[in-house]
């Protein structure tokens, strides 16, 4: 079933600049999808649209049949979709990791007994409960935009929009945020992350490349990553194993085209090549 329904959705800002045009779409429950493109393609304006920050200057955004363009649907979406976005300073308000938690959690006026629940269950779920009494600013940039997210999932929405909230972080946090993302994925959330990098789009289940307002392209990764020469034509790069394969082929060796991943690479070159 589709959770979120896009139908020839045309949005400019105020400047009359065209961000997105004639965009149609739709994202499953429970699916992980990626969206790619350069600088400037309509990513995040797209994204801005799942949870009604922002509303279609034409068309319509569904999500679980609500039209996002009806105000008074907007509370229900709110707690539906929730949103990450790429500066975890941005986000973290509180001085106490546990308070930054419970923030939205007592803007909806939720008993405080279960706060305290929500914000355990999901300080442990990033990994990050012995931390709850720690200063955000003691943090490094993994562990914020994990706290970051903890604060999305109390709100126990059931879709969540990543907007590269790898960005800014070293492999190491950006390793840490990916293996959330995928966890959250596994426990059944429909994820949409929006990503410059290509290893992190290759690891969902479907891919949407934006180019200039519009979809240009969705398929798995394996389709997405096949066409080499159209990625880097759209200015775009392809997951560093794909580009490797690449190359080992056009040196003669047998390599399948289905290779995505390192770990698809070294299977494949020690099944016997
Ligand atoms: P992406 O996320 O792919 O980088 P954006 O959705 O941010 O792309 O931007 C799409 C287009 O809309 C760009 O041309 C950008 O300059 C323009 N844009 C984005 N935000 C604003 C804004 N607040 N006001 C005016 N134009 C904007």
């Amino acid at each position: 079933m589709a959770v979120i329904k896009v139908k020839n959705l045309n949005f400019c800002y105020a400047n009359d600049k065209v961000a997105l045009e004639n965009v149609n779409c739709e994202i499953s429950e429970g699916e992980f999808v990626a969206i790619i493109g350069t600088n400037g393609s309509g990513k995040s304006t797209l994204a801005k649209h799942f949870n009604a920050l922002l509303i279609p200057t034409e068309g319509k955004v569904f999500v679980d049949n609500l039209d996002t363009a009806i105000a008074e649907n907007l509370w229900q979406i709110r707690s539906k979709v929730g949103m990450v976005f790429q500066n975890p300073d941005n986000e973290i308000i509180a001085a106490i990791v546990e308070d930054d938690v419970a923030f939205g959690l007592e803007n909806l006026g939720i008993e405080p007994a279960e706060i305290r629940r929500r914000v355990d269950l999901s300080l442990d779920s990033v990994g990050m409960l012995n931390y709850k009494n720690f200063s955000p600013t003691k943090l490094s940039g993994g562990q914020k935009q994990r706290i970051a997210i903890a604060g999305t999932i109390a709100m126990q929405t059931k879709i969540i929009v990543f907007d590269e909230p790898t960005a800014m972080l070293d492999p190491q946090g950006r390793r840490e945020v990916m293996r959330l993302i995928k966890k959250l994925h596994a426990q059944g959330l429909t994820i949409i992350l929006i990503t410059h990098f290509m290893d992190e789009a290759a690891q969902a289940e479907k891919i949407f490349i934006m180019s200039q307002g519009k979809i240009l392209k969705s398929g798995t990764p394996q389709e997405i990553f096949s066409d080499i020469v159209q990625i880097k034509n759209l200015g775009l790069d392809v997951p560093a194993p794909v580009e490797l394969a690449d190359r080992l082929r056009r040196k003669g060796y047998k390599i399948s085209k289905n290779i995505l991943t390192a770990e698809d690479l070294a299977a494949e070159l020690k099944g016997g090549n």
